[in-house]
């Protein structure tokens, strides 16, 4: 069984196609959208986490690259050194998925590593250099 988290690259011509759909009827995967970018006539991107079983993993990401998609795996983790965050919400403007958020009732700032896709726009972004990208 596999489960990764992957970076589809996909040109404009194919931004109409029921490529997820394929991915379930044929492959037998499962998938979740963690993000979403298309815009007309440009390359779209969407995050996907993708599972299913080995093989089927393996010839589904083929299947992609097949229709000229470029697939690049998320492998890296992004974490926060809570010593260092100092909740200031510099991070919050450029976290895509809202990953970084402030919560209402304490006023600081939570990440919610479930909702992170590794992007690691945040670590720049980070004037206390709390945010750290794990291999
Ligand atoms: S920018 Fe860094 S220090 Fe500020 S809230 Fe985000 S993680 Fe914490
Ligand atoms: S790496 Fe940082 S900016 Fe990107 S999704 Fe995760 S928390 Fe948000």
């Amino acid at each position: 069984m596999k489960k990764k988290r992957i970076v589809l690259h996909f040109p404009h011509k194919l931004i109409d196609k029921p490529i997820a759909y394929h991915l379930v009827k044929d492959y037998n995967l499962v998938f979740n959208i963690l993000q979403a970018k298309i815009i007309p006539n440009e390359e779209g991107v969407m995050v996907l986490e993708l599972s299913g079983k080995d093989k089927e993993y393996a010839d589904g990401i083929k299947f992609l690259q097949r229709q000229g998609i470029k697939v690049q795996t998320l492998s890296r983790d992004v974490k926060r050194n809570e010593k260092r965050c100092t909740h200031c919400g510099a991070c919050i403007a450029v976290c895509p998925t809202d990953a970084l958020r402030v919560d209402r009732k304490t006023m600081e700032v939570i990440f919610d590593i479930n909702e992170c896709i590794a992007c690691e726009l945040c670590v720049p972004a980070c004037p206390p250099r709390a945010m750290e990208v794990k291999f």
